[in-house]
């Protein structure tokens, strides 16, 4: 009876996963979906703490230690995740996915005493979840610290050589773990020490534009290492998360690569977002700025406005705003649209949560590829908080370390109304002739005072 009562909730809690994945490819569905996919998984937890049985056929024992970790691990995420601000969501998630390889790796610490005795397939299993989980972790901290800025790009001379040589012998050591017949500590806790080294210099270099793809990578990581972790407890729910994790990981890994038009071997040693040599190259000219009624005028007296929201955006929290003055050019009879560059902000989709959350239609939201078809017979294209997605050094200038990424080509509109704060740099660290193109305005300011502004003159024209 237990049993059956165990793999239905495991049932249960796999058709949840693929479920609740499946709604978060929309934002109007997203945040049921993942309710769905935590449900499944808070049944599948109190399931095994109640109904698995040893194949001895006694209960767990140390329920009261599990119950007491859920809750501490629970209320430490919560704390973190509800204080976490939105720019800030690519460090957290980087954090969560290094607890997760983590766990994988210790299952793989603890267990592989017990599991000595059944021979090197599943030892294997054993040795593969310690390998993938552990350099999850480490990598994981790694990118989380980068990318709080807490820590810089490391390189040396022959770094790719050492890093290498490294997983060649991290590799013969993961398989002189899986054939071993006896008890070896040293062995254990050798590859242990040695994963956690890897994953730490497999990142370490990583330039830090790059850093959200690497945690997608790394999150597929993890999801691997939890699968490898279903096959030696022969756990369903547990192999079905982690594949759909390891498989979803890698799907994204592989879009955000094709969105900078970059081979995933450029995005792990091409030091990307650097701020090389050459990157300012061509840039010259002056800029011209723009008051925010002379804006309103253009805008208003316009047939057609294109948004461009960008990284600003999201850190001006200025989504609500922008939706306001959306409507108030409606209501004059202009049409206005959104056009969302895949990699805007600083993770997949970010642009998309955001206006979604400030109850944008969803329909005005155009992808690239729509979006540039329509920008020649676009009046104005407002620019609010983004950089590196509209410059056309990544079409112009072949010295660009962003060179060959698809942008948004704002610059075949009529007009152009940058918003920004200064002359700063976007995550790509360069310089970008659009500003100093003849097209285009600059509306110096904190994109939420400048879009309310915009807004007040709007209203009053
Ligand atoms: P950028 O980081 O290129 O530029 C953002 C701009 O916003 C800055 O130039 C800054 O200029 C301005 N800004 C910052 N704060 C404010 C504010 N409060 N008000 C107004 N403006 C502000 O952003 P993009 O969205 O254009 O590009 C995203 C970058 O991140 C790309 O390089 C992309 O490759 C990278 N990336 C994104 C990933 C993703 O998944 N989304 C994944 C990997 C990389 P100033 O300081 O002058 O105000």
């Amino acid at each position: 009876m237990n049993e059956i009562i165990l793999w239905i909730s495991y049932l249960l809690g796999s058709v949840s996963f693929i479920v609740g994945l499946k709604m978060l490819s929309h934002p109007e569905s997203a945040r049921r979906g993942n309710l769905i996919a935590a449900a499944g998984m808070t049944l599948a937890i109190l399931a095994t703490l109640f109904f698995y049985r040893t194949p001895e056929g006694r209960p767990l024992h140390n329920i009261p230690l599990i119950l007491a970790a859920i809750a501490l691990g629970s209320a430490l995420g919560t704390w973190g995740a509800l204080r976490v601000k939105m720019t800030a969501m690519p460090q957290m998630v980087s954090l969560f996915n290094g607890m997760g390889g983590a766990c994988a790796a210790l299952i793989a610490v603890m267990e592989y005493e017990h599991y000595l005795v059944q021979g090197p397939l599943v030892l294997s299993t054993i040795s593969a979840g310690l390998i993938i989980g552990g350099i999850s972790f480490s990598g994981s901290v790694i990118a989380f610290l980068k990318l709080n800025d807490n820590l810089g790009d490391f390189r040396f001379k022959g770094q790719n050589i050492l890093n290498a040589l490294l997983l060649v012998v991290l590799l013969s050591l993961g398989v002189a773990l899986t054939f071993q017949t006896y008890y070896s500590p040293v062995l254990l806790f050798g590859v242990a020490a040695l994963t956690l080294l890897y994953g730490v210099l497999f990142v370490l270099p990583i330039g830090g534009a790059d850093m959200p793809v690497v945690i997608s990578l790394l999150n597929s990581f993890t999801g691997v290492a939890a699968a490898f972790g279903g096959f030696l407890y022969q756990n369903q729910v547990m192999l079905t998360g982690g594949i759909l994790v390891g498989s979803a990981g890698t799907i994204l890994t592989v879009l955000m690569c094709q969105a900078m038009n970059r081979s995933l071997m450029n995005v792990l040693i091409g030091n990307f977002g650097g701020g090389q040599a050459g990157a300012t190259a061509g840039v010259q000219g002056s800029i011209r700025e723009i008051q925010a009624s002379d804006a309103a005028v253009l805008l208003a007296y316009s047939k057609k406005v294109m948004i461009v929201p960008g990284y600003g955006l999201a850190v001006a929290q200025a989504q609500h705003t922008c939706h306001e003055l959306e409507k108030a050019l409606e209501d004059k009879g202009v049409e206005v649209k959104y056009a969302i560059h895949p990699v805007a902000g600083r993770m997949p989709g970010h642009m998309n949560v955001l206006l979604a959350e400030a109850d944008v239609p969803y329909p005005k939201l155009l992808e690239m590829e729509d979006a540039n078809a329509e920008m020649p017979a676009t009046d104005v294209v407002i620019v609010v908080g983004a950089n590196d997605v509209v410059n056309p050094a990544a079409k112009n200038n072949p010295a660009s370390p962003i060179y060959g990424m698809p942008i948004l080509e704002v610059e075949e509109a009529q007009n152009v109304i940058v918003m920004k704060r200064s002359m700063g740099k976007g995550y790509a660290g360069i310089e970008n002739e659009l500003f100093f193109s003849p097209k285009t305005r600059m509306l110096f300011g904190d994109a939420k005072d400048s879009l309310q502004k915009l807004l007040n003159e709007v209203k009053n024209l």
